[in-house]
């Protein structure tokens, strides 16, 4: 491939290509294909069980599919030889709970993968570490313990953990649904400045406020399809499907 790709703006970041997947003999995706291209934000929404957290875990391969193909940057996700703790690292994961080591401090939570994952220098670690906590707004808090911290200041810890392995998207799944009501603003607000950087970013959550003000699309699940693919003013304005109306009729 040559350096300078014309296509490079519009190739995916994220190609999901008709996948299906199985619990033993349960179907819990069939045949989802959507694409999320760089510096896009998708978010994905439907009922509860409808495959949500299954389909984003596929895409860094936390969940193995059966059917269909994944590409993250091109490189495909179940492809033999494809080095899965490297992909990972590239790719972000923000989880409902905010699995923190317990037992690190703050700051050495955010050095841990870069030194052990990266192999960068602990000083290097520490100094990016203190940057994104910055960022996050939780500079005076680098040395305390994750019991010591509300909700919505771990699940903050939490999403500058995964930024501190430089990924090039960012997967999150209900990232503040375990979260005191008081506490979800401080979090969407991470996120919607990480989307305004122009972060990759597929996003669960019912947070309907969020999807308004920083989707470019949304995907709509039920049942282990993907339902609706629609711009965020398509979906929102005019769902076409009976079941992406019933939803949100619901939760509006
Ligand atoms: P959502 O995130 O939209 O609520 P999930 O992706 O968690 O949905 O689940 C989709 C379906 O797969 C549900 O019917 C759920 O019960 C089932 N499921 C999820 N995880 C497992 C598992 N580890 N083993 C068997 N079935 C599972
Ligand atoms: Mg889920």
């Amino acid at each position: 491939m040559s350096a300078i790709d014309p296509q490079a703006s519009t190739k995916p970041m994220i190609a999901i290509d008709n996948i299906s997947k199985w619990y033993g003999p349960v179907q819990v995706l069939n045949g989802c294909t959507t694409q999320v291209t760089k510096g896009e934000v998708v978010v994905v929404c439907g009922p509860s069980g409808s495959g949500k957290s299954t389909l984003i875990k596929t895409v860094n391969a936390l969940e193995p599919i059966q059917k269909g193909a994944i590409t993250v940057d091109g490189i495909g996700v179940q492809a033999k030889g494809t080095n899965l703790p490297k992909l990972r690292a590239r790719v972000g994961m923000v989880f409902q709970h905010f699995e923190l080591f317990p037992h690190l401090s703050i700051i050495d939570n955010l050095m841990l993968g870069q030194c052990k994952v990266l192999g960068r220098a602990k000083d290097d670690a520490h100094d990016r570490g203190l940057k994104l906590l910055g960022r996050v707004g939780l500079s005076a808090h680098s040395h305390k313990y994750p019991g010591q911290l509300s909700g919505g200041q771990q699940q903050r810890v939490a999403i500058a953990r995964a930024l501190s392995m430089n990924p090039i998207v960012m997967l999150f799944d209900e990232p503040t649904s375990a979260l005191d009501p008081e506490m979800v603003g401080e979090v969407l607000d991470v996120m919607i400045e990480l989307a305004r950087e122009g972060m990759t970013m597929m996003v669960v959550t019912h947070e309907m406020g969020f999807a308004r003000k920083v989707a470019n699309r949304v995907v709509f699940m039920d049942r282990g399809e993907i339902v609706e693919d629609a711009t965020k003013d398509d979906f929102f304005d005019k769902p076409r499907s009976e079941r992406a109306q019933t939803f949100l009729s619901k939760i509006l």
